[in-house]
């Protein structure tokens, strides 16, 4: 019966992993709030089942599934969530909780006041229960802010023992973070619903099973369905963590600066490279389009030659601005290097994108022409899957097409013919000087 009991809790646990991971690699299709309010609202009856709800075990233990499956799960989950997306995601449902937890408390207190009148015989509330289940949430809750903070600052420690190993790491760090949360939760379970010790060794040995059977789950997650780049690989330090997940921010300004070009404020080189191809893989996975456009200035030597080289870096600027005007905010700018930008434009069809660059090189041209200094702008644009699925081979394409504007006399945005022409590349629209 006991090993009974064992085989529900890793069915439970499975079931549990497998809709949370699924609505997490969904996120980009239905967005995060999905994955945090069902986190949230798992969060609901655990408490009552980490308290109450106990099972027998081998060994004579008895087990709390709600801790072992809700709670250590949740925890896994929210560093699932910093690993996959970053601090400033993770923090959201770390407060959120926090602040959830205290206003269902702070009502049922204010409640209480009502004239109570039951709507059916032996229906009133029951206000000791709610008094336990209140004191117990509010420390438990106050304990899991403090355990998500440690388990993420853990994980990134973990880092410089366990090296590239992300399913040891998160394996550490959970069983670290789950062993001083029992003492903590057993303190308050002790204190207010007087459960005996032997639920403290139990339920430690429970979470050390979990922290291990949700690691080895984690890891092959990220493995299988997260392979695709990664986030930011710049190891933050630990205290710009802390600020973060605390809301002190210098470690989002960090990541902002990091990865910028001095000039133009946009992207660099390298947040391209990083960024891009999970951005791509996003993109695909999820059925949606995404388009590249490489925009290079026509003739930025002669403009560098004729007009000094802080004229060339105002150009670049300029450039940049409209750039970041045309495009929407969702639309990633990077400048790639010396005169060459690239946008990555999420969902964007290629005859959308087509039109926004033609939008573009109007814009930079008939700005320039107005202050007597003519710049004018050539783009190659490619959208995936079509013209290719990843970065490498999507740029490759658009900068093909960029050649091809070149040769073709300059000032032109050029993107893919349609399917029944032999010829890959067409001019989709030809500059007339002087209109905007
Ligand atoms: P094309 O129309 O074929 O693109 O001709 P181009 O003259 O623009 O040729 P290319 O794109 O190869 O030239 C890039 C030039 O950009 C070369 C370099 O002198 C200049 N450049 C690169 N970085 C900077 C910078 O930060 N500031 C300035 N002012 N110039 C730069
Ligand atoms: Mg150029």
């Amino acid at each position: 019966m006991a090993y009974g009991n064992v085989i529900l809790l890793l069915g439970e646990a499975a079931l549990y992993f497998c809709v949370m991971a699924g609505l997490f690699r969904l996120r980009r299709q239905f967005g995060l709030g999905v994955f945090v309010c069902a986190l949230g609202s798992l969060h609901f009856l655990e408490t009552y089942l980490a308290a109450i709800f106990y099972m027998q075990a081998p060994f004579g233990t008895a087990l709390s599934p709600g801790s072992i499956v809700l709670f250590s799960g949740k925890l896994v989950m929210l560093l699932l969530l910093y690993i996959r997306e970053d601090a400033e995601a993770v923090r959201q449902p770390i407060y959120g909780l926090l602040f959830g937890n205290f206003l269902i408390v702070a009502l049922i207190w204010v409640m209480r006041h009502h004239d109570i009148v039951s709507p059916a015989p032996e229906q009133i509330p029951d206000f000791p229960f709610l008094d336990q289940m209140g004191g117990l949430m509010i420390f438990g809750t106050l304990l899991l802010f403090v355990d998500s903070i440690l388990l993420i600052l853990l994980y990134e420690r973990s880092a410089s023992w366990l090296g590239r190993n992300v399913t040891a790491r998160i394996a550490l760090s959970a069983a670290v973070v789950l062993s001083f949360d029992q003492v903590g939760f057993f303190l308050a379970l002790y204190y207010f619903a007087d459960v005996p010790v032997a639920v403290l060794y139990g339920g430690w040995i429970g979470k050390m099973v979990a922290a291990a059977v949700f690691a080895g789950m984690t890891g092959a997650y990220l493995r299988w369905f997260e392979a695709e780049g990664g986030k930011l690989e710049i190891r933050p330090r630990l205290a710009d963590v802390f600020d973060a997940l605390t809301y002190r921010e210098r470690y989002q300004e960090l990541l902002e600066q990091t990865g910028r070009d001095g000039l133009t404020g946009l992207y660099d080189r390298g947040r391209l490279e990083r960024q891009g191809p999970m951005r791509v893989a996003d993109m695909i996975a999820a059925g949606r389009s995404i388009s590249l456009i490489l925009v290079d200035i026509d003739g930025f030597k002669a403009t560098n030659d004729r007009h000094g080289h802080s004229t060339g870096d105002q150009v670049l600027k300029l450039v940049g601005q409209k750039l970041t005007e045309t495009m929407r905010s969702s639309d990633n700018i990077y400048r790639y290097g010396g005169d060459e930008f690239v946008i990555l434009a999420d969902g964007m069809n290629h005859d959308t994108a087509l039109a926004v660059a033609e939008r573009l090189r109007r814009a930079i041209e008939s700005h320039s022409a107005a202050e007597k200094l003519p710049v004018t702008i050539s783009a190659g644009v490619a959208t995936c899957p079509y013209d290719g699925e990843n970065l490498s081979s999507l740029f490759a394409s658009a900068d093909t097409r960029l050649y091809d504007a070149k040769f073709a006399g300059r000032n032109r945005v050029v993107g893919r013919r349609g399917a029944q022409s032999g010829d890959t590349t067409a001019q989709s629209t030809r500059s007339v000087p002087g209109i905007a």
